[in-house]
């Protein structure tokens, strides 16, 4: 009945259903858990009519004109530039943190005898990670990185991870740079936006086909079962090939422990005023227990008089919430490792996604990856 089985209706499986089906002209049924698709890129309209994402704020960012050209064939784009600010000290100032922060904050004479020192080390423009400035031998340079370390990223770093910065993948603090100019965009990406409908419509063009059904209120186990590394689908041995997007974990029966996430307890609010913040989202890394703030009205213009802001507060993965962001130790990747094994032995089996592949993706790597996948594996 069907040639491929996806578990996951988020943008890895909804990209792979969408090509197996338009491209290879077979048949894919979508198994989802949740009561939607869209995975955490999911929006809704809000009763106030301002387009709100569910789970978290997702902002399209990417430099793959390839990936760009794929989504487009699903969704127009608002032009959008992110803008997020930094509450410190009590003065709100653009992160990353760049020379309009540093002037905000720092007295005259020593910010310019610092952007000066900076500039004799790098191009004007450059980005560079928190870590990397921390190493400096020059004293001013020193005291800017131990100032941004511990104004912008210790804290923060300290409530989203529960970890310190030196002690998480150094990739992760430098997605947010110190940036030697007075660029105040959160992301330089050449294509930047959101979907002009929602994210949820984008996605629900893609699995619109005749070949793709979609299977929701569903997980994985009430209609596939893994015996002897075979798949069995509705008590027959599946022939097909399965796509894996959820918990790689979850999919071995956590037979090797259960991989570290970070989640986040979401809070959305309505309020009665038409504009909450002059930014679409204010980061607080040093007060509150919350990491940021965001006010969808500046993603999603509309005509309302309230408005609608989410405070998101870092905590555990466990049973009871989603898993969002991947924790990378040494003993969770020796763990991924050993799903990796089982997984190999699994003969119609691929991997793909956020969850599955345990990795920190945006929407445009997953993306990338999906295709590509598709192009080698799949195809
Ligand atoms: P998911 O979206 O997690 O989809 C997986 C799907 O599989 C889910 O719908 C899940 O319910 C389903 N599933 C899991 N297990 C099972 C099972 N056993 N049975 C059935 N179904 C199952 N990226 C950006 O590019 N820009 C941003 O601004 C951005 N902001 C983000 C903010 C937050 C708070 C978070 C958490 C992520 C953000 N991202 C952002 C990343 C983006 O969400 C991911 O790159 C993307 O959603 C990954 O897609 P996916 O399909 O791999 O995973
Ligand atoms: N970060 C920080 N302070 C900030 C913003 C980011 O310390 O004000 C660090 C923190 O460790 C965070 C990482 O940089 O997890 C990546 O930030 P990003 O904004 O990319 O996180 P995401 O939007 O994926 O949650």
């Amino acid at each position: 009945m069907f040639d491929y089985i996806i578990v996951g209706a988020g943008l890895a499986g909804s990209v792979m259903a969408e090509r197996i089906a338009c491209e290879l002209n077979r048949k894919v049924l979508v198994v989802e858990e949740r009561n939607h698709i869209a995975g955490n890129c999911y929006d809704e309209m809000d009763p106030t009519g301002i387009l709100v994402h569910r789970y978290g704020p997702h902002i399209f960012h990417t430099d793959h004109e390839d990936v760009f050209r794929y989504l487009s064939g699903f969704t127009e784009w608002r032009d959008y530039q992110h803008h997020v600010l930094g509450f410190i000290d009590g003065v709100k100032v653009p992160l990353p943190f760049n020379f309009n922060s540093m002037e905000k904050l720092l007295p005259e004479g020593l910010s310019r005898r610092i952007q000066d020192k900076l500039l004799e080390r790098y191009n004007y423009g450059s980005r560079v990670p928190i870590l990397e400035l921390l190493n400096d031998k020059d004293p001013d340079v020193r005291f800017l990185a131990d100032y941004v370390y511990r104004k912008v990223f210790l804290n923060y770093t300290v409530k989203q991870w529960g970890l310190r910065p030196e002690e998480i993948d150094p990739e992760v603090t430098a997605r947010v740079p110190v940036v030697l100019s007075r660029d105040d965009r959160y992301f330089t990406d050449t294509y930047q936006g959101v979907p002009r409908e929602g994210y949820t419509r984008m996605i629900q063009r893609m699995l619109n086909h005749e070949n793709i059904k979609v299977l929701l209120n569903t997980r994985h186990s009430e209609v596939l079962e893994l015996r002897d590394d075979k798949f069995n689908f509705m008590g027959r041995e599946f022939q097909g090939r399965v796509i894996f997007t959820g918990k790689i974990d979850e999919l071995f029966n956590y037979s090797h422990g259960r991989l570290p996430y970070r989640s986040l307890d979401l809070q959305f609010e309505r309020l009665d005023t038409e504009w909450f913040q002059e930014a679409a989202t204010v980061n607080y890394p040093n007060d509150y227990d919350f990491t940021r703030i965001t006010e969808f009205k500046h993603l999603h213009p509309a005509e309302s008089e309230k408005t609608v802001t989410l405070r998101e507060y870092p905590c555990k993965h466990d049973e009871g919430n989603d898993p969002y962001y991947p924790v990378f130790t040494d003993e969770s990747r020796m763990m991924y490792g050993k799903y990796r094994e089982l997984a190999e032995k699994i003969e119609n089996l691929t991997l793909l996604g956020r969850l599955a592949e345990y990795r920190y993706y945006d929407m445009d790597d997953v993306v990338k990856r999906a295709l590509e996948v598709f192009e080698e594996e799949v195809r």
